[in-house]
């Protein structure tokens, strides 16, 4: 047995006592908090390890947001469009993206227009669709953003308590329900007590010493166990390497191959949200992130490599690297998954590729799962609701899914969207007094596709136009690849990570 030393049990301050208590203030938190202010919750604490906002988002410098709209429709809206309209109003040129009005269009000039961006042209190719359309795509600048997400909370500074630099380290049960959690600061170890916690950690650092069932890494080997360290480079001309690509195919295929030779991982450069930067985006194969060898390693391992790589560009596509340097490094290791929730409802395949109706939906969003054409997907609470724990939900990458649907559901709009149904939800929960599995259900669904602007299913706040899109394309279950799903049913479900070569990490849908 491992050595151990006994820390004695010691009498700890209350600091504060709450309705609603998020801990982590990344796209899922930030989004609960505010979402839950402006459903009328009062007493809201928003804690943060860090002193900023946005986690992967704006501190690993996640820097762009797939899929917010399929075909002509926006189905991720509310909260994480806003992230983009304030970001732009403010700060022109800060963020990049084809329009909302502009998504679904064929138009050949805009498509030639955002080309050069991965994933503002859907690839077009995969399973029965045939077409290329635009799709809204947003890059934008992590230090602006940044900004934003402080404007919001602090516009709801009257109802919510924004903690920045405590971390949050204990959860505190009684009879399985959670009443509030230990967090540690420069103040010392301290308690707050809530009534509804919301484990927003993306680790599950809450849940997973709640009682509440979760699965760990370790038994899963997809695109989300990989780790990263993001970096950016400037001095470039972003358009003039698309075009080489585009010109000079089996070079770039030999660029993708030497890059990561010489890196030593898997590596490649991702346009940013003006043709002079990229981010270059890494994968870090059978690497948990809660683990602090994989941690170190990442950390570590990427930057040696970081000049050797810069001077690889340089030699390889002068044209467009020959002026490039080392912009910034990301100040926060990139976090794809860890531990995963394993909830009241936990996601799967066969959400995708049958087009699952969920009562209590919260999130009904076009993903990166081109099983069903990238279609939207209905997330219900359940997804982020804690079993074996009463009162707490767990929004964003660490939600209650399966080890393949996890790499469709991790995404930052997938987290902004469950934090904010997750915010409603609680501010409902806590208003009327009820525990979080007796939720107002239908209040819940209502602020949010009312006052909120989040597009839901079968509700009355949402224009029906929705609905209509969705039948005239069959949910996108008319593509090859859901046919087969469809005919094989679970038997897919169990091949897909094969088909995927998920054990490498190098599928095609492994491009985030
Ligand atoms: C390299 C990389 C590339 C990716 N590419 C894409 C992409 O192109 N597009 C896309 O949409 N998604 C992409 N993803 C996925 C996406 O960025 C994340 O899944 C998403 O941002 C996670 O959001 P979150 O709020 O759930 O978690 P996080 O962003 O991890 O936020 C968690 C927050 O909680 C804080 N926290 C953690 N523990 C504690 C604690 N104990 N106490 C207090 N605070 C705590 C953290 O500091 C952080 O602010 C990528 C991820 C990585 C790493």
């Amino acid at each position: 047995m491992a050595q151990v030393y006994h820390e004695a049990a010691r009498d700890i301050p209350v600091y504060a006592e709450c309705d609603i208590l998020v801990v982590g203030a990344g796209a899922a938190g930030q989004a609960a908090a505010v979402a839950a202010a402006r459903a009328g919750a009062k007493n809201i604490i928003l804690m943060e390890r860090y002193g900023y906002m946005g986690g992967d988002a704006t501190g690993g410098y996640v820097l762009m947001l797939p899929n917010l709209t399929w075909r002509n429709k926006a189905f991720v809206s509310g909260i994480q469009e806003e992230w983009f309209i304030r970001c732009e109003k403010q700060f022109p040129g800060t963020t990049a993206a084809p329009s909302i009005d502009e998504a679904g269009s064929t138009d050949p000039a805009l498509l030639y227009r955002w080309k050069a961006y991965h994933d503002c042209v859907s690839r077009g190719t995969f399973g029965g669709c045939k077409e290329s359309m635009l799709v809204r795509a947003p890059y934008f600048d992590p230090q602006y953003m940044r900004i934003v997400l402080d404007q919001m909370v602090y516009e709801e500074r009257d109802r919510i308590q924004l903690m920045y630099h405590t971390w949050g380290v204990r959860p505190i049960i009684e009879d399985k329900t959670i009443k509030g959690v230990i967090f540690e600061s420069k103040e010392g170890r301290k308690a707050i007590l809530a009534k509804q916690v919301i484990d927003a950690t993306g680790d599950g650092d809450i849940y997973s010493q709640s009682g509440a069932a979760y699965q760990s890494l370790a038994d899963a080997v997809c695109r989300s166990s990989t780790t990263a360290l993001v970096y950016r480079v400037g001095g470039i001309d972003w358009n003039q390497f698309f075009e080489w690509q585009q010109n000079h195919p089996d070079a770039a295929a030999g660029f993708r191959e030497g890059i990561k030779k010489v890196a030593g991982f898997r590596i490649s450069p991702i346009s940013g949200n003006s043709p002079d930067v990229c981010w270059m985006n890494n994968w870090h194969t059978d690497r948990d992130c809660t683990v602090i060898k994989d941690q170190t390693y990442t950390e570590v391992t990427t930057r040696l490599a970081i000049p050797r790589v810069i001077e690889y560009m340089k030699e390889a596509v002068p044209t467009a690297f020959r002026h490039a340097f080392l912009y910034d490094i990301a100040p926060q290791l990139g976090t794809r998954c860890s531990r995963r929730l394993q909830g009241e409802y936990i996601m799967t395949t066969n959400d995708f590729a049958f087009a699952k109706k969920h009562d209590d939906v919260i999130a009904w969003h076009s993903t990166i799962c081109q099983i069903n054409d990238c279609g939207p997907v209905e997330i219900p609470l359940g997804a982020i609701m804690a079993k074996g724990c009463e009162n707490l939900l767990a929004p964003g990458r660490h939600l209650s899914t399966d080890n393949i649907a996890i790499d469709w559901l991790n995404l930052i709009p997938q987290c902004t969207g469950t934090g904010q149904g997750a915010g409603v939800a609680a501010a409902v929960a806590a208003m009327e007094g009820t525990d979080i599995h007796h939720v107002n259900i239908k209040r819940v669904q209502d602020i949010l596709a009312g006052e909120q602007g989040v597009p839901l299913p079968r509700n009355e706040h949402t224009d029906k136009s929705y609905t209509e899109l969705c039948e005239e394309f069959q949910y996108g279950l008319y593509t090859d690849a859901a046919k087969k799903a469809a005919a094989e049913g679970e038997k897919y479900t169990k091949t897909f990570r094969q088909d995927h070569n998920y054990k490498t990490g190098e599928n095609e849908s492994a491009k985030n």
